[in-house]
């Protein structure tokens, strides 16, 4: 483990560096298995899935974004027990989350650790010129719980094809972004019969709200895709 931040009170992110073997092929939106060691009242390992948050070039290490279930088991470790120099288990890549092939626009919605997966592939379209036309909404309750606003926020300057939309549905003052839950901002601003494809990442309930309001607006189950973090 060669180094591990908090990005929010309860969001740590991970940086592995790879021993064996030192290097990783996968598609970004792709998750590995991370395994937690037998520890305190765990008897036995267990393998827990989390989206890659590095883009594919980045080969020699592994990035994770993980949220601390309060009583789970893998993240209780990782948030009292890991420390960087320790070595860890992980296998993969697995998943099917992943861009298409098409040049449709694209909606990518998620909340707190759903960012890993677009943290990647954001990175990715940049460094390969993947100019496709996409809007990133990504909500939380408190402004306290947002991360990488200022790295997102950069890009939105600079790609011309990416546009950023953090949303609150707490009442926070100090906040000139949009508000309400972040289905709600998607509602709002997905005009009707929009065209896109809509990309999804974090919690079910999140998730099957989306879907919802994306039926509302004429997007088919063949357009939109998810992982759900369950
Ligand atoms: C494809 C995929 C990708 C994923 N990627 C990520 C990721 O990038 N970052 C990330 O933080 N998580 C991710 N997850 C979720 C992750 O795999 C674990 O489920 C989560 O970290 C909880 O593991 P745990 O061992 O701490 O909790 P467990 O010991 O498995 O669960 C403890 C209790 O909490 C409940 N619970 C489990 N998960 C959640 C949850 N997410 N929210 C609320 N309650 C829960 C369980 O029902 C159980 O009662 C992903 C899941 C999938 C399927």
């Amino acid at each position: 483990m060669e180094c591990i931040r908090d990005l929010t009170g309860d969001i740590k992110e991970l940086r592995i560096a790879l021993l064996d073997p030192q290097t990783i092929e996968f598609v970004p939106g792709q998750y590995i298995q991370l395994e937690a060691p037998a520890y305190g009242d765990n008897p036995e390992p267990v393998f827990r899935a989390y989206s890659v948050s590095s883009p594919p070039d980045d080969n020699g290490h592994v990035e994770l974004i993980i949220r601390l279930v309060p009583g789970g088991i893998c993240t209780t470790w990782v948030f009292e027990h890991l420390k960087e120099g320790d070595e860890v288990r992980l296998t993969g890549p697995y998943g099917q989350f992943r861009l298409s092939e098409t040049q449709r626009e694209m909606v990518w919605i998620a909340g707190g650790s759903g960012m890993a997966p677009f943290w990647s592939i954001v990175r990715h379209m940049k460094r390969h010129n993947i100019a496709r036309k996409t809007t990133y909404f990504f909500g939380s309750v408190r402004k306290a719980d947002l991360f990488f606003l200022d790295e997102l926020s950069a890009l939105a300057k600079e790609l011309p094809w990416f546009e950023f939309v953090p949303a609150l549905s707490g009442n926070d003052g100090d906040w000139s972004g949009e508000r309400g839950l972040i289905t709600d901002v998607v509602a709002r601003r997905v005009s009707d019969s929009a065209d896109v494809e809509a990309y999804l990442c974090g919690s079910p309930g999140m998730i099957d709200a989306a879907i919802k309001v994306l039926h509302d607006k004429g997007v088919g189950d063949d357009r939109i895709f998810y992982d759900k973090f369950a």
